[in-house]
C-alpha cells in the first residue's frame, strides 16, 4: 500500500517511515502542506498510483494543518488520519467534520497506529482493490430504496427522485447504517462504534451534527427519525400524492 506521510520534523518521519516500510507500505515523505498538495495531484503524464491513506500532522510549518487536510479532501477521496498533539474533544470534532477519517494523538503507540492505518484503508476499500479485484467489480447490488431515496453500497451514491447527493464518506456511512434496517432504532453509542469506530467522547456532537446535514442534504428532515434519548432511526417516507 502506497502512504502519504506528511510531518515537517525529519527525526519522527524517517522513525516513522522505517516501522511502515517494515509492515509492507510504500511510503511518500512531504514536509509541508504544499509538499503534500503536490504529491496528491495527477502528474503532466496521468495518474499516479493513489494513496491508500495520508497520515497528516497537523502541525506543519507552511499551512493549517487543517486547512491541508480540507483541500486534500477536495483533491482526493485518500482516506485521511490526522496525527496532532492536540487533544481537546474541539480539535478532533473540527477535524473530523473536516472530512478526517481518523484521529491520532501524540505520542502513540506504533501498534496502534498500524492498526488505525489498516481500518481505515479497509474501510475505503482501498485494500481489497491493491488485492486485484478492479474497483469495478464490486458486488451490483441493487441499490437500497427508501421511498425517492436509493442508497448504492457497492458504488456509495445517493440519488433523490434519481438525483445525485454528494455525500461526505461519513454521511454515507452513516445513511448507509440506518437504511440497511429502516424502522429500526440505532442507539447512539451503536452508530458511533459503526461509523467512528470509536468511544470517544465528543463524538456525540459529531453524530448530531452528521444527521442535520444528512436531514438537510437530502431535503428530507424527517427521513431521520431521533428517538430521544436513545438514538435514531430511518423512516420510509410515504410515496407523495
Ligand atoms: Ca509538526
Amino acid at each position: 500500500m502506497r502512504l502519504l506521510l506528511v510531518e515537517d520534523d525529519d527525526h519522527v518521519a524517517a522513525a516513522l517511515s522505517a516501522v511502515l516500510k517494515k509492515h509492507g507500505f510504500e511510503v511518500v515523505h512531504a514536509r509541508n502542506g504544499e509538499e503534500a498538495l503536490q504529491a496528491v495531484l495527477p502528474t503532466a503524464h496521468g495518474q499516479r498510483a493513489p494513496f491508500a491513506v495520508v497520515l497528516l500532522d497537523l502541525g506543519l510549518p507552511d499551512q493549517d494543518g487543517y486547512q491541508v487536510c480540507g483541500r486534500l479532501r477536495r483533491l482526493t477521496s485518500t482516506p485521511v488520519i490526522m496525527v496532532t498533539a492536540r487533544s481537546d474533544v474541539r480539535s478532533r470534532i473540527h477535524g473530523l467534520n473536516l472530512g478526517a477519517d481518523d484521529y491520532v494523538v501524540k505520542p502513540y503507540d506504533t501498534g496502534e497506529l498500524l492498526a488505525r492505518i489498516h481500518a481505515v484503508a479497509r474501510r475505503s476499500g482501498a485494500a481489497e482493490t491493491e488485492d486485484g479485484a478492479a474497483p469495478g467489480e464490486a458486488q451490483e447490488a441493487a441499490p437500497l430504496r427508501l421511498g425517492p431515496v436509493a442508497v448504492e453500497l457497492s458504488t456509495r451514491r445517493v440519488s433523490v427522485d434519481g438525483v445525485a447527493v454528494p455525500l461526505t464518506r461519513k454521511e454515507f456511512d452513516l445513511l448507509a447504517l440506518l437504511a440497511q434496517r429502516p424502522g429500526v432504532v440505532f442507539r447512539r453509542e451503536q452508530i458511533i462504534s459503526e461509523v467512528w469506530r470509536t468511544s470517544w467522547e465528543g463524538t456525540g456532537r459529531t453524530l448530531e451534527v452528521h444527521v442535520a446535514s444528512l436531514r438537510s442534504k437530502l431535503r428530507m428532515p424527517a427521513l431521520i427519525e431521533t428517538v430521544r434519548g436513545v438514538g435514531y432511526r430511518l423512516v420510509v417516507p410515504a410515496p407523495a400524492g
